[in-house]
């Protein structure tokens, strides 16, 4: 196994000691060694270039081999920086409106309808709130069935209409059953499909623009690295959506496609989904997403 990044800087430091400031010489290895870690988390290569740049600049300012740790004065600069661009605290949702609407979009196989019940069952333990749980995936029966059974589960009500194949019909309706019902969040679960396509799009923008959501969240699986990237993008350039969902960090990822989406779409990570499980759900927090990425 690898020295973690830490233990590498802090041997690379060693090396440089008694030499005074932070010079651009005595630095490039260092950074060398931050940009592979990065590149190793699959973060974009231009992101990461960037950002030890500014690591870089930040560095050359402050005396840092006079530290005690200079290889750990190094990590903390980096860490700090690197959760500063992740979104520095964590970014709410917002719930003000009853009932509040909040619309999924993602490709198919994301995570979204398994986040919608981690949603819903959070919202609902957590908050004391009373949410609605709708299936406009009007495509695959297997995706309403689906959220029935995690409906049932977590004890949320799910609202379908079977042989509708009009997603904003029946999120419209929805809105209206959950004024009738008292429910005060509304989760609206779309179709999406395996990569990006025009249809997909066309349906989630007229869904967007039939029920004006509160908040628009983007779910994506975060094992899917580089794509992850680009998918952010041509979803946040139709929906300008509110904020992230990364799913699957319960798997080996390092979760470099957290600091390449925020760099790319600018939007939050809001939550991040961590197992199978419908308590399995955490809020997004940077500084552990930095410690994450770099090993
Ligand atoms: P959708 O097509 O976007 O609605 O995706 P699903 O919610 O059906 O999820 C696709 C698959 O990923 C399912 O097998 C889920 O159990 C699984 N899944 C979703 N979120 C997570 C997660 O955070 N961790 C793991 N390990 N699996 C997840």
């Amino acid at each position: 196994m690898f020295d973690n990044l830490s233990d590498r800087l802090e041997k690379s430091f060693k090396l440089l000691k008694g030499q005074g400031k932070i010079t651009e010489i005595n630095v490039a290895e260092t950074l060398k060694d931050i940009r592979r870690a990065l590149l190793d988390a699959d973060v974009n290569f231009k992101i990461a270039k960037k950002f030890t740049d500014d690591v870089k600049v930040k560095a050359l300012g402050q005396d840092v081999l006079s530290a005690v740790k200079p290889g750990q004065m190094m990590v903390k600069i980096v860490k700090d920086e690197l959760a500063e661009l992740m979104g520095g605290t964590f970014a709410d949702i917002k719930l003000e409106n009853k009932p509040a609407v909040i619309l999924m979009s993602g490709l198919q196989g994301s995570g979204k309808t398994t986040f919608s019940g981690k949603l819903a069952n959070m919202l609902k333990s957590k908050k004391g709130r009373h949410p609605l749980l709708v299936a406009c995936d009007v495509y695959r029966p297997a995706a309403i069935d689906q959220l029935k059974v995690l409906g049932e589960q977590i004890k949320v009500p799910v609202y379908t209409e079977e042989g509708n194949l009009d997603p904003v019909k029946i999120a419209k309706a929805a809105i209206q059953h959950a004024k009738a019902n008292g429910n005060d969040v509304v989760i609206v679960d779309t179709a999406g499909r395996l990569a990006v396509d025009e249809q997909m799009m066309n349906e989630i923008s007229a869904v967007k623009k039939a029920i004006n959501p509160d908040e628009i969240l983007f779910v994506v699986d975060s094992m899917t690295g580089q794509d992850a990237v680009n998918t952010a993008k041509e979803f946040n350039d139709r929906l300008d959506f509110d904020g992230v969902v990364l799913t699957k960090l319960d798997g080996d990822t390092r979760g470099g496609a957290a600091l390449s989406i925020r760099a790319v779409v600018e939007k939050p990570i809001k939550f991040v989904g961590t197992g199978e499980k419908v308590d399995a759900l955490d809020v997004f927090h940077p500084d552990r997403m930095a410690d994450r990425i770099l090993g």
